[in-house]
């Protein structure tokens, strides 16, 4: 059973409307091209797991801080007396391991030891069932999920999973005997109240209101601004995707959330945001549904329901 599904990452959201909205630094580019391979790996592993039968819960993307240190857990699956934790690597290419030394062969030049990564999550999590009175034991495993992927020298006994070896590692679990019971369901809970929604780790660039484009940006392709399609939805010029008005001015309302926690939701701002809406009484009504009006004279605003 799947407690938490993977949704795109905020930080990949977040950059990803910056570069739509202004002119970014190539670093930028870089960063939401690895966060975009790493998402779409994740993604795939996911659709793997799908044959997973055995009795079991799954929690994605897990943020976690223990004893004063973040980590993050791609996907983490309680099934009893176990629970694994797999980190999911979308690597490409021709890498070499040298003890704690890796490398990738078409550079030359040393990568960050994933293992590594595995191990500090693994000791973390351990660490945190341990506090909260857990007695399941934590299994790490480094899956490289990307057929191009290929390590040379890689010794047998590491905790990896190669892409031609998932198949049967899905096997091996579903034939593990695993059941579920209360305890487990309020562990997962445990774990979900505890996830950290705001990456520490995340790097974005600076940007303000004023410098960024304003539009409704298409939730398709994230790079069109969408235009007026007919009387009840909008098209993306760049992918024709069309969408219903104000499916679109919510996303348009929640992207300008989280680019801006600190600034306040008006129908003025939120009709200068999406620009493309003609009526602030349609801005009005959509904000009036979904958030709270506290009233304050002239400068009233909104906030979440
Ligand atoms: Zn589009």
């Amino acid at each position: 059973m799947i407690i938490k599904k993977r949704t795109v990452p905020l930080e990949l959201q977040l950059l990803k409307s910056n570069r739509a909205r202004k002119k970014v630094p190539e670093k930028i580019e870089h960063q939401i091209i690895t966060l975009e391979k790493g998402f779409i790996g994740e993604t795939i592993f996911d659709q793997r797991m799908e044959s997973l039968s055995l009795d079991s819960l799954t929690i994605n993307d897990l943020l976690l801080e223990t004893n004063r240190a973040h980590y993050q857990i791609d996907s983490l699956l309680i099934s009893p007396p176990k629970i694994h934790i797999f980190e999911v690597k979308n690597f490409e290419g021709d890498f070499i391991v040298k003890g704690d030394q890796w490398k990738s062969l078409s550079t030359g030049k040393e990568i960050k030891n994933p293992l590594l990564q595995l191990s500090r999550s693994t000791s973390l999590l351990r660490q945190l069932l341990q506090q909260l009175g857990s007695n399941l034991t934590v299994e790490g495993h480094l899956i490289f999920i990307n057929p191009e992927f290929y390590l040379y020298e890689a010794p047998p006994n590491l905790p990896i999973v190669f892409q031609p070896q998932l198949n049967r590692f899905i096997r091996s679990l579903n034939a593990q005997s695993s059941k579920i019971y209360d305890t487990h369901h309020t562990l997962a809970k445990k774990l979900l109240s505890i996830h950290i929604k705001k990456s520490p780790f995340s790097l974005l660039p600076a940007y303000d209101f004023d410098e960024l484009e304003k539009g409704i940006l298409c939730g398709e392709c994230w790079n069109g601004f969408m235009e007026i399609g007919n009387q009840h939805k909008l098209k993306c010029p760049k992918c024709n995707k069309w969408e219903d008005k104000e499916t679109a001015i919510i996303r348009c309302i929640e992207e300008f959330e989280h680019l801006f926690p600190h600034m306040k939701i008006t129908v003025s701002t939120i009709f200068d945001w999406c620009q493309v809406i003609k009526s602030k009484k349609t801005i009005r009504k959509i904000l009036s549904k979904r958030y709270k009006l506290i009233q304050f004279g002239r400068s009233s605003f909104y906030v979440k329901l």
